[in-house]
């Protein structure tokens, strides 16, 4: 059928700009898209900034009217009490976040995140009204033993485990390998996996979440890149890390032509 996703091109700032920075950063972005397609709301584009800056950017987006969607890097699967240095996705709520990422492949390796820890944030984000943006993907080796989507469509199916059919979620396909390596995947790699992903939504929440999900592509994708990717059927837009970063980079990834 007619594909009527709405493209979101996501900037993750990872552990990058202060929440003075960030503000600075916003401003001059949003200066530099006048005119561009997402004021029409025809591309989404979200900023995932540190959890410190979260509050001044909101501020800046809510009295500038800028049409830019908030999320957050990770959450807590606690919505309050005693787990120190958490933050709940009650709190992101609060402060008009719409989406948080989850798994990312930063946090499964550095924080020993597995699929159960990321099943039961996907839950937490969406209870308190927030969109998962559920990252899966697999590693150099994982490609080597069992090829580019069975990883990834493991992953993704113990995160959907348990989860209502009109569940409000985002998956983000990032190979482990094409993070920050400048070596992105081609773009059919990144549609066979997706459309692996898509397959997997279907089984377990329905051909209806299958056919509305956006799937995303993340992994060194550049303003060179991204018109390549988004003219993938089942590649609905772009986790950026580093290029997000660079003003006219991320400016010319949100003004993709297909
Ligand atoms: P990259 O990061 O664009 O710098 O490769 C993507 C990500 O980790 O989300």
């Amino acid at each position: 059928g007619l594909n009527t996703r709405t493209p979101l091109i996501a900037g993750n700032w990872k552990m990058n700009l202060d929440h003075l920075q960030a503000v600075a950063f916003v401003q001059k972005l949003h200066w530099t898209l006048k005119d561009a397609k997402h004021e029409d709301g025809s591309v989404e584009v979200a900023v995932f900034p540190p959890f410190t800056d979260i509050r001044s950017v909101q501020t800046l987006i809510d009295a500038d009217k800028i049409p830019f969607a908030l999320g957050a890097q990770d959450l807590s699967a606690h919505d309050s009490g005693a787990y120190t240095g958490e933050v709940s996705g009650a709190f992101l709520a609060k402060l008009d976040a719409k989406y948080v990422i989850i798994g990312h492949s930063e946090r499964r390796e550095y924080h020993a995140e597995s699929d159960e820890v990321v099943a039961a944030k996907t839950k937490a984000a969406i209870k308190n009204g927030l969109v998962p943006v559920i990252c899966v993907g697999e590693t150099a080796e994982d490609l080597e033993k069992f090829g580019a989507s069975a990883v990834p469509a493991g992953q993704l199916e113990v995160a959907l485990q348990g989860l209502s059919k009109d569940a409000d979620i985002v998956v983000a396909y990032e190979p482990v390998w094409a993070i920050g390596s400048g070596q992105a995947a081609t773009p059919q790699q990144a549609q066979d996996v997706c459309a692996a992903l898509r397959a997997v939504i279907a089984k377990v929440l329905g051909d209806d979440a299958a056919a509305r999900t956006r799937i995303l592509y993340g992994g060194s994708v550049k303003s060179s890149n991204i018109a390549s990717f988004m003219r993938e059927p089942d590649v609905d837009g772009a986790l950026v890390g580093g290029a997000s970063l660079v003003v006219d980079e991320f400016a010319a990834i949100i003004r993709f032509e297909k």
